[in-house]
Protein backbone atom coordinates (compact mmCIF):
# COMPACT_ATOMS: atom_id res chain seq x y z
CA UNK A 1 0.00 0.00 0.00
CA UNK A 2 3.16 2.09 0.45
CA UNK A 3 3.87 1.78 -2.92
CA UNK A 4 0.06 2.52 -4.20
CA UNK A 5 0.29 5.74 -1.86
CA UNK A 6 3.30 6.91 -3.30
CA UNK A 7 1.39 6.60 -6.85
CA UNK A 8 -0.93 8.60 -6.06
CA UNK A 9 0.62 11.69 -5.15
CA UNK A 10 2.68 11.24 -8.20
CA UNK A 11 -0.43 11.00 -9.74
CA UNK A 12 -1.67 14.55 -8.53
CA UNK A 13 1.49 16.21 -8.99
CA UNK A 14 1.33 15.67 -12.77
CA UNK A 15 -2.20 16.68 -13.01
CA UNK A 16 -0.84 19.83 -11.30
CA UNK A 17 1.97 20.20 -13.46
CA UNK A 18 -0.44 19.35 -17.04
CA UNK A 19 -2.33 22.31 -15.37
CA UNK A 20 -0.23 24.68 -14.59
CA UNK A 21 1.70 24.03 -18.03
CA UNK A 22 -1.23 24.74 -20.56
CA UNK A 23 -2.35 28.22 -18.05
CA UNK A 24 1.44 28.99 -18.69
CA UNK A 25 1.07 28.43 -22.79
CA UNK A 26 -2.39 29.77 -22.98
CA UNK A 27 -1.37 33.31 -21.15
CA UNK A 28 1.62 33.73 -23.26
CA UNK A 29 0.78 32.56 -26.46
CA UNK A 30 -2.67 32.61 -27.74
CA UNK A 31 -4.43 34.71 -25.29
CA UNK A 32 -5.03 37.62 -27.22
CA UNK A 33 -6.29 35.43 -30.48
CA UNK A 34 -8.77 33.05 -28.33
CA UNK A 35 -12.09 33.31 -28.70
CA UNK A 36 -14.35 32.95 -26.48
CA UNK A 37 -15.86 29.65 -28.13
CA UNK A 38 -12.19 28.06 -27.95
CA UNK A 39 -12.22 28.94 -24.26
CA UNK A 40 -14.79 27.10 -22.83
CA UNK A 41 -14.07 24.10 -25.24
CA UNK A 42 -10.11 23.82 -24.02
CA UNK A 43 -11.72 24.52 -20.52
CA UNK A 44 -13.99 21.54 -20.96
CA UNK A 45 -11.47 19.58 -22.63
CA UNK A 46 -8.69 20.02 -19.78
CA UNK A 47 -11.61 19.97 -17.06
CA UNK A 48 -13.26 16.61 -17.36
CA UNK A 49 -10.01 14.40 -17.81
CA UNK A 50 -9.08 16.32 -14.37
CA UNK A 51 -12.10 15.84 -12.68
CA UNK A 52 -12.63 12.08 -13.92
CA UNK A 53 -8.71 11.31 -12.87
CA UNK A 54 -9.93 12.85 -9.19
CA UNK A 55 -12.83 10.83 -8.93
CA UNK A 56 -10.63 7.67 -9.87
CA UNK A 57 -8.21 9.10 -7.48
CA UNK A 58 -10.75 9.70 -4.11
CA UNK A 59 -11.72 6.25 -4.80
CA UNK A 60 -8.36 4.53 -4.42
CA UNK A 61 -7.41 6.54 -1.46
CA UNK A 62 -10.82 5.30 0.16
CA UNK A 63 -10.45 1.95 -1.47
CA UNK A 64 -10.95 -1.08 1.26
CA UNK A 65 -8.53 -3.86 0.92
CA UNK A 66 -10.90 -6.40 0.96
CA UNK A 67 -12.64 -5.21 -1.76
CA UNK A 68 -12.31 -6.28 -4.82
CA UNK A 69 -9.00 -5.74 -6.55
CA UNK A 70 -10.24 -5.75 -9.99
CA UNK A 71 -12.17 -2.71 -8.63
CA UNK A 72 -8.78 -1.39 -8.11
CA UNK A 73 -7.50 -2.22 -11.13
CA UNK A 74 -10.84 -0.49 -12.92
CA UNK A 75 -9.65 2.77 -11.51
CA UNK A 76 -6.07 2.67 -11.85
CA UNK A 77 -6.75 1.90 -15.97
CA UNK A 78 -8.93 5.47 -15.63
CA UNK A 79 -6.21 7.39 -14.05
CA UNK A 80 -4.01 6.07 -16.73
CA UNK A 81 -6.44 6.94 -19.70
CA UNK A 82 -7.06 10.13 -18.05
CA UNK A 83 -3.63 11.12 -17.99
CA UNK A 84 -3.43 10.10 -21.51
CA UNK A 85 -5.88 12.30 -22.98
CA UNK A 86 -4.11 15.34 -20.56
CA UNK A 87 -0.76 14.13 -22.21
CA UNK A 88 -2.60 13.67 -26.04
CA UNK A 89 -3.44 17.41 -25.34
CA UNK A 90 -0.69 19.23 -23.86
CA UNK A 91 1.20 17.62 -26.61
CA UNK A 92 -0.81 18.97 -29.46
CA UNK A 93 -0.92 22.57 -27.85
CA UNK A 94 3.02 22.29 -27.11
CA UNK A 95 2.94 21.96 -31.35
CA UNK A 96 0.92 24.57 -31.63
CA UNK A 97 3.62 26.82 -30.09
CA UNK A 98 6.62 24.73 -31.47
CA UNK A 99 5.76 25.39 -35.12
CA UNK A 100 5.89 29.37 -34.99
CA UNK A 101 9.44 28.74 -34.05
CA UNK A 102 12.35 29.88 -36.14
CA UNK A 103 14.08 26.80 -34.37
CA UNK A 104 11.30 24.29 -35.63
CA UNK A 105 12.35 21.45 -37.74
CA UNK A 106 10.78 18.16 -39.09
CA UNK A 107 12.99 15.11 -38.97
CA UNK A 108 12.09 12.92 -42.33
CA UNK A 109 13.01 9.31 -42.51
CA UNK A 110 11.48 6.80 -44.86
CA UNK A 111 8.48 5.19 -43.65
CA UNK A 112 6.11 2.67 -44.57
CA UNK A 113 2.65 3.92 -44.81
CA UNK A 114 1.14 0.17 -43.82
CA UNK A 115 3.08 0.41 -40.58
CA UNK A 116 2.57 3.78 -39.43
CA UNK A 117 -1.39 3.34 -40.20
CA UNK A 118 -1.83 -0.17 -38.59
CA UNK A 119 -1.37 0.92 -34.84
CA UNK A 120 -3.58 4.17 -35.53
CA UNK A 121 -6.03 1.90 -36.50
CA UNK A 122 -6.22 -0.47 -34.06
CA UNK A 123 -6.03 2.26 -30.96
CA UNK A 124 -8.49 4.15 -32.62
CA UNK A 125 -10.58 1.23 -33.02
CA UNK A 126 -9.63 0.19 -29.56
CA UNK A 127 -10.57 3.33 -27.60
CA UNK A 128 -13.94 4.67 -29.17
CA UNK A 129 -16.96 4.43 -27.36
CA UNK A 130 -18.82 3.49 -30.57
CA UNK A 131 -19.09 0.84 -33.10
CA UNK A 132 -15.83 1.75 -35.24
CA UNK A 133 -15.53 0.31 -38.55
CA UNK A 134 -11.86 1.50 -40.70
CA UNK A 135 -11.05 -0.54 -43.78
CA UNK A 136 -7.75 0.37 -45.59
CA UNK A 137 -6.67 -0.06 -48.83
CA UNK A 138 -2.74 0.82 -49.73
CA UNK A 139 -1.40 0.68 -53.14
CA UNK A 140 1.29 -0.67 -53.66
CA UNK A 141 1.53 -2.78 -50.13
CA UNK A 142 4.79 -1.41 -49.55
CA UNK A 143 4.05 2.13 -50.46
CA UNK A 144 6.59 4.28 -48.62
CA UNK A 145 7.35 8.32 -48.15
CA UNK A 146 9.93 10.47 -46.58
CA UNK A 147 8.39 12.81 -44.06
CA UNK A 148 8.88 13.23 -40.30
CA UNK A 149 7.10 10.14 -38.10
CA UNK A 150 5.37 12.01 -35.37
CA UNK A 151 4.21 14.96 -37.41
CA UNK A 152 2.58 12.41 -40.27
CA UNK A 153 1.31 9.88 -37.30
CA UNK A 154 -0.64 13.19 -35.81
CA UNK A 155 -1.78 14.42 -39.27
CA UNK A 156 -3.17 10.74 -39.94
CA UNK A 157 -4.57 10.15 -36.55
CA UNK A 158 -6.45 13.88 -36.40
CA UNK A 159 -8.63 13.02 -39.84
CA UNK A 160 -9.11 9.57 -38.18
CA UNK A 161 -10.70 10.83 -35.24
CA UNK A 162 -12.66 13.24 -36.97
CA UNK A 163 -14.06 11.20 -39.39
CA UNK A 164 -15.30 8.68 -36.11
CA UNK A 165 -15.84 11.92 -34.27
CA UNK A 166 -18.05 13.44 -36.40
CA UNK A 167 -20.26 9.90 -37.34
CA UNK A 168 -23.55 10.18 -35.76
CA UNK A 169 -23.63 6.26 -34.16
CA UNK A 170 -21.55 3.83 -36.32
CA UNK A 171 -18.33 5.05 -37.96
CA UNK A 172 -17.43 3.70 -41.17
CA UNK A 173 -14.44 4.70 -42.27
CA UNK A 174 -12.28 4.14 -45.58
CA UNK A 175 -8.06 5.24 -45.61
CA UNK A 176 -7.39 4.78 -49.56
CA UNK A 177 -3.41 5.48 -50.37
CA UNK A 178 -1.76 5.75 -53.77
CA UNK A 179 1.10 6.96 -55.15
CA UNK A 180 0.52 9.46 -58.23
CA UNK A 181 3.08 10.57 -60.54
CA UNK A 182 2.45 13.62 -60.88
CA UNK A 183 3.99 15.84 -64.26
CA UNK A 184 5.50 19.03 -62.12
CA UNK A 185 5.73 18.01 -58.78
CA UNK A 186 6.96 14.07 -59.71
CA UNK A 187 6.24 11.16 -57.37
CA UNK A 188 3.49 11.93 -54.49
CA UNK A 189 1.57 9.87 -52.49
CA UNK A 190 -1.78 10.71 -51.64
CA UNK A 191 -4.02 9.40 -48.85
CA UNK A 192 -7.75 10.23 -48.41
CA UNK A 193 -9.78 9.48 -45.47
CA UNK A 194 -13.62 9.15 -46.31
CA UNK A 195 -16.68 8.63 -43.89
CA UNK A 196 -20.25 8.57 -43.91
CA UNK A 197 -21.06 10.84 -41.02
CA UNK A 198 -22.62 14.72 -40.58
CA UNK A 199 -20.79 15.94 -43.60
CA UNK A 200 -19.27 19.88 -44.10
CA UNK A 201 -21.72 22.44 -45.41
CA UNK A 202 -19.91 24.18 -48.81
CA UNK A 203 -19.55 27.58 -47.53
CA UNK A 204 -18.04 25.72 -43.94
CA UNK A 205 -15.61 24.27 -45.78
CA UNK A 206 -13.12 27.27 -46.51
CA UNK A 207 -13.15 27.58 -42.68
CA UNK A 208 -12.69 24.28 -41.12
CA UNK A 209 -8.79 24.62 -41.67
CA UNK A 210 -8.61 27.99 -39.29
CA UNK A 211 -6.95 28.12 -35.84
CA UNK A 212 -9.97 27.51 -33.43
CA UNK A 213 -12.81 27.19 -35.79
CA UNK A 214 -15.60 24.78 -35.40
CA UNK A 215 -19.10 24.73 -37.39
CA UNK A 216 -21.60 25.12 -35.15
CA UNK A 217 -23.60 22.01 -35.41
CA UNK A 218 -20.21 19.72 -34.63
CA UNK A 219 -21.74 21.97 -30.73
CA UNK A 220 -24.82 20.74 -31.40
CA UNK A 221 -23.97 17.23 -32.19
CA UNK A 222 -22.52 17.30 -29.11
CA UNK A 223 -19.34 16.60 -30.62
CA UNK A 224 -16.15 17.64 -28.29
CA UNK A 225 -13.18 19.41 -29.63
CA UNK A 226 -11.11 22.71 -29.30
CA UNK A 227 -10.64 23.34 -33.35
CA UNK A 228 -7.18 22.91 -33.60
CA UNK A 229 -7.11 19.49 -35.13
CA UNK A 230 -7.46 21.00 -38.80
CA UNK A 231 -5.03 23.98 -38.06
CA UNK A 232 -2.57 21.60 -36.70
CA UNK A 233 -2.65 19.37 -39.45
CA UNK A 234 -3.31 22.11 -42.55
CA UNK A 235 0.45 23.38 -40.72
CA UNK A 236 2.34 19.99 -40.69
CA UNK A 237 1.03 18.81 -44.08
CA UNK A 238 2.44 22.41 -45.29
CA UNK A 239 5.78 22.05 -43.50
CA UNK A 240 6.60 18.49 -45.61
CA UNK A 241 4.89 20.76 -48.59
CA UNK A 242 2.23 18.93 -49.91
CA UNK A 243 -1.51 20.16 -49.63
CA UNK A 244 -4.60 18.93 -48.33
CA UNK A 245 -8.47 19.28 -49.55
CA UNK A 246 -11.85 18.12 -48.64
CA UNK A 247 -14.73 17.14 -50.45
CA UNK A 248 -18.05 16.89 -49.13
CA UNK A 249 -21.62 16.73 -48.80
CA UNK A 250 -24.08 17.75 -45.83
CA UNK A 251 -25.66 14.24 -44.16
CA UNK A 252 -23.91 12.38 -46.37
CA UNK A 253 -20.35 12.47 -45.22
CA UNK A 254 -16.51 14.32 -46.02
CA UNK A 255 -13.40 12.96 -47.60
CA UNK A 256 -10.09 14.46 -46.82
CA UNK A 257 -7.24 13.68 -49.38
CA UNK A 258 -3.42 14.66 -48.10
CA UNK A 259 -1.17 15.07 -50.77
CA UNK A 260 2.87 14.74 -50.09
CA UNK A 261 5.78 14.30 -51.73
CA UNK A 262 7.44 10.66 -51.93
CA UNK A 263 10.83 12.51 -51.58
CA UNK A 264 11.67 14.89 -49.14
CA UNK A 265 12.74 18.10 -50.88
CA UNK A 266 15.88 18.90 -49.09
P1 LIG B 1 -12.43 19.94 -33.61
O1 LIG B 1 -12.77 18.60 -34.17
O2 LIG B 1 -11.62 19.85 -32.38
O3 LIG B 1 -13.60 20.83 -33.48
P2 LIG B 1 -10.88 20.41 -36.06
O4 LIG B 1 -9.94 21.51 -36.34
O5 LIG B 1 -10.33 19.02 -36.11
O6 LIG B 1 -11.48 20.73 -34.62
O7 LIG B 1 -12.11 20.53 -37.04
C1 LIG B 1 -12.71 21.79 -37.24
C2 LIG B 1 -14.19 21.61 -37.55
O8 LIG B 1 -14.36 21.03 -38.85
C3 LIG B 1 -14.92 20.69 -36.59
O9 LIG B 1 -15.36 21.36 -35.44
C4 LIG B 1 -16.07 20.18 -37.44
O10 LIG B 1 -17.12 21.12 -37.41
C5 LIG B 1 -15.48 20.15 -38.85
N1 LIG B 1 -15.02 18.80 -39.25
C6 LIG B 1 -13.75 18.33 -39.21
N2 LIG B 1 -13.68 17.06 -39.66
C7 LIG B 1 -14.93 16.71 -40.01
C8 LIG B 1 -15.52 15.52 -40.55
N3 LIG B 1 -14.79 14.42 -40.85
N4 LIG B 1 -16.87 15.53 -40.78
C9 LIG B 1 -17.61 16.62 -40.50
N5 LIG B 1 -17.12 17.77 -39.99
C10 LIG B 1 -15.80 17.82 -39.74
Amino acid sequence: SGILATSFVILIILIFAFWVLIRTILRQKTLEEMKSDFTNNITHELKTPIAVAYAANDALLNFNQAEDKTQRDKYLRICQEQLQRLSGLVEQILSMSMERRKTFRLHPEVLSVGDILEPLIEQHTLKSEKPVHISVDIEPEDLALTADRTHFSNIISNLIDNAIKYSPGEAEVNIRCRQINAAEQGKLVEIAISDRGIGIAPEKQSHIFDKFYRVPTGNLHDVKGYGLGLFYVKTMVGKHGGSISVKSEPGKGSTFVVRLNKQADD
